[in-house]
């Protein structure tokens, strides 16, 4: 396949046609520099972006290799033996619900009993599609993984992780490339914001399976967002971007994914319970705003934090509380009875990350911070967490972090990914370094940047 990844969406989506398309060939790809299409032999194809003869070796299993095949890997201490590869992600059973067996997809049972189609996430990769189409041969459910082939120059490939990542003598690049992206929330006042009512702005939403979006529901809007509500190569490629990002074993409580806008900047990025299953999440993304690439990674960062915080494993999810928000005494008792911090999704698990960070940060502000909650009107609420960071500058990484301690951690944690590891000892360089003292949080550092690397930067 051409290795075509670079600064765009539409690049991402491109490698993972390219790939299906590739499970057919019977050789391996090659590939020479060349200065035009009258240097390639016959048979060969002229890349004049790139300036290469290309071509396939019809001998199987004879194809090029690069010589940094193993050894001196980024990140080393993230080789174990047990990650995520993509051959592993069969098998799960999935379910949704439908009307009748009519509207189960081939390879699918109907079970009338609970109204619902259920079947197994292999069967699902199957290229008949789904129902609803939008599953097909060109995104098998497959994992984002990588080939040697894929590498630059600079990255090895780790053949357990299936992923190229950069040598070590090139962090600097790594490093100036993801000061951008940070740079573009941090640096010029521009502040970053979520919610967790994007609802009213919602376009379309689609279920979750695996690496899989399907089943598009489509709400009620005016005729000027029928343009992005159609886009569904825009929605596909957004959340491919995720998936890519993000390894599928650890955001497997994201059940569905959501498309919204309310214009340019605002709100880029949302997460919020999913109303049929509170454990359960939506991502929600701006469909206007991921047009940016960085602003895109930074969100989709950002709302994995509060994914990562927030998930059951992390906080005893109260569901009575969910479906009874405006319950005041209800909200009261549930927060009097947890012994740990307490967030609007239940009690924080002791050993959870956000009680962790809470109590080693925020204990001292929490007279203050009750304060600051209990002020109803929304631009007095802003003053006032404004007015809080300017006194604490240098204890949050930006100024968005000030807000709440959700917040903090979720700007925190993309801070931790996207920011070279701080050498300083200020609270903000702090909550920073917080998160390297857990070993798998490290390991996913890795990944996720060595994802977003590949794709954010221009090909050298
Ligand atoms: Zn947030």
């Amino acid at each position: 396949m051409r290795k075509m990844r670079g600064i765009l969406l539409a690049a991402a989506l491109v490698l993972l046609v390219g790939l299906a398309a590739c499970a057919d060939d019977s050789g391996g790809e090659y590939e020479y520099d060349a200065d035009s299409a009258a240097d390639c032999a016959p048979g060969e194809e002229y890349d004049d972006e790139f300036g290469v003869c290309y071509g396939y070796d019809e001998a199987a299993g004879d194809q090029y290799v690069p010589e940094q095949d193993n050894g001196d890997q980024y990140a080393s201490e993230e080789d174990t033996g047990d990650q995520y590869v993509g051959e592993e992600d069969a098998g799960g059973e999935y379910e949704y619900e439908a009307d009748s067996a009519a509207d189960c997809a081939p390879g699918e049972e109907y079970d009338d009993a609970y109204g619902v189609c259920w079947g197994y996430e292999d069967a699902a990769a199957a290229d008949e599609g789904n129902a609803d189409g939008y599953v097909d041969a060109d995104y098998p459910d497959e994992g984002y993984y990588e080939t040697a082939e894929d590498c630059y120059d600079d990255e090895v490939y780790d053949p357990v992780d299936q992923l190229c990542y950069l040598a070590d003598d090139a962090d600097a690049d790594y490093g100036s490339l993801f000061d951008d992206v940070f740079g573009a929330f941090s640096g010029d006042g521009e502040t970053y914001q979520d919610l967790d009512e994007f609802g009213d702005n919602a376009i379309i939403t689609y279920d979750v399976r695996g690496n899989e979006i399907v089943n598009p529901q489509k709400m009620s809007v005016s005729s000027d967002l029928e343009v992005y509500q159609n886009d569904a190569d825009t929605h596909r490629s957004i959340w491919t971007y995720f998936a890519n990002l993000v390894p599928q074993d650890q955001r497997t409580f994201v059940s569905k994914y959501s498309i919204f806008t309310d214009g340019q900047d605002n709100v880029m990025a949302a997460v919020a319970q999913d109303e049929s299953d509170p454990e359960k999440w939506v991502l929600a993304v701006d469909i206007v705003d991921a047009a940016n690439q960085q602003e895109l990674t930074y969100s989709l960062i950002h709302e994995f934090g509060h994914l990562l915080t927030l998930n059951n494993e992390q906080v005893n999810i109260n569901e009575d509380l969910f479906y009874q928000q405006d319950n005041e005494d209800l909200y009261n008792d549930a927060a009097a009875s947890c012994p740990a911090y307490f967030v609007a999704e239940g009690c924080t698990r002791s050993s959870s990350y956000i009680n962790s960070f809470y109590e080693r940060f925020w204990t001292e502000f929490a007279e203050e911070l009750s304060e600051r909650e209990s002020i109803q009107d929304e631009g007095d609420y802003q003053d006032a967490a404004y007015a809080f960071y300017q006194r604490y500058s240098d204890q949050f990484v930006t100024e968005y972090a000030a807000t709440n301690p959700g917040e903090d951690i979720a700007e925190s944690w993309t801070a931790f990914i996207l920011q070279p590891k701080p050498t300083g000892s200020s609270i903000a360089d702090q909550k920073t370094l917080f998160f390297y003292d857990y070993p798998e949080l490290v390991r996913l550092r890795g990944q996720i940047t060595s994802r977003a690397f590949s794709r954010l930067r221009v090909r050298p």
